[in-house]
């Protein structure tokens, strides 16, 4: 299996041969094809699996293919959730490399550095937001933030989410997000708490494990 037989656009293929991504790995040939058409997604899948460019890639596309709605500032129209900072500035890193020839906005609000330069971004606006819950939550709080254009919803390393102590703030932020949405939901594992969480979350998800 190729990208190219993925149908990624031509902007990420050559994002991709320039980052030196041969193949695909087995988490992006099966996650890849479920996200361009629409579905949910359940991801049974560890870090290191190449799950980030499972769903950055086909997200990068998907949102280039849809312009946002209205003039003025870009709202956000994906919103990655992940329980750490290292994983929320890495993310960025990959969806930077793999949308460098794409006319995308992604943007970082982590907890642990200044949040006056990240409302400063915030207002410049982003097409992509990665963060983590606590410092989402904060600046929700002060209305700081609009998640009323999302489209498309991540919830990357749940498990460790929830092991964190973070699902009271995940589940008060997807409370804040349009219903009408796309969910990708990744764990490695499968606590009942998780189980619940994918069963009041997606909506008949394609289901991958790797
Ligand atoms: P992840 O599981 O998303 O944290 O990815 C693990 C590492 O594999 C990262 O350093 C990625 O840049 C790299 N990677 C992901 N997909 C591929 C691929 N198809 N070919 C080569 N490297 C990859």
């Amino acid at each position: 299996m190729t990208f190219e037989q993925l149908a990624l656009k031509p902007e990420l293929l050559k994002a991709l041969r320039k980052e030196n991504y041969s193949q695909p790995t087995p988490i992006q040939e099966q996650a890849i094809p479920v996200v361009l058409a629409g579905r949910d997604l359940f991801g049974c899948a560890q870090t290191g699996t190449g799950k980030t460019a499972a769903f950055s890639l086909p997200i990068l596309q998907l949102l280039s293919e849809r312009p946002p709605a209205g003039k003025g500032k870009r709202p956000i129209r994906s919103l990655i959730l992940t329980p750490t900072r290292e994983l929320a500035l890495q993310i960025l890193d990959n969806v930077k490399a793999y949308g460098q020839f794409l006319s995308l906005r992604s943007l970082a609000i982590v907890g642990g550095v200044s949040q006056k330069p990240q409302e400063e971004a915030l207002e410049r606006g982003t097409d992509i937001l990665i963060a983590t819950p606590g410092r989402l939550m904060d600046l929700m709080n002060q209305k700081l933030v609009d998640l009323t254009s999302v489209e498309i919803l991540v919830l990357d390393e749940a498990d460790r989410m929830l092991d964190m102590g973070f699902i009271h703030d995940v589940k008060r932020i997807i409370a804040k997000l349009p219903a009408r949405k796309q969910t990708l939901f990744f764990s490695a594992t499968m606590p009942p708490e998780i189980s619940k969480l994918v069963q009041s979350l997606l909506t008949n998800p394609a289901k991958v494990e790797v």
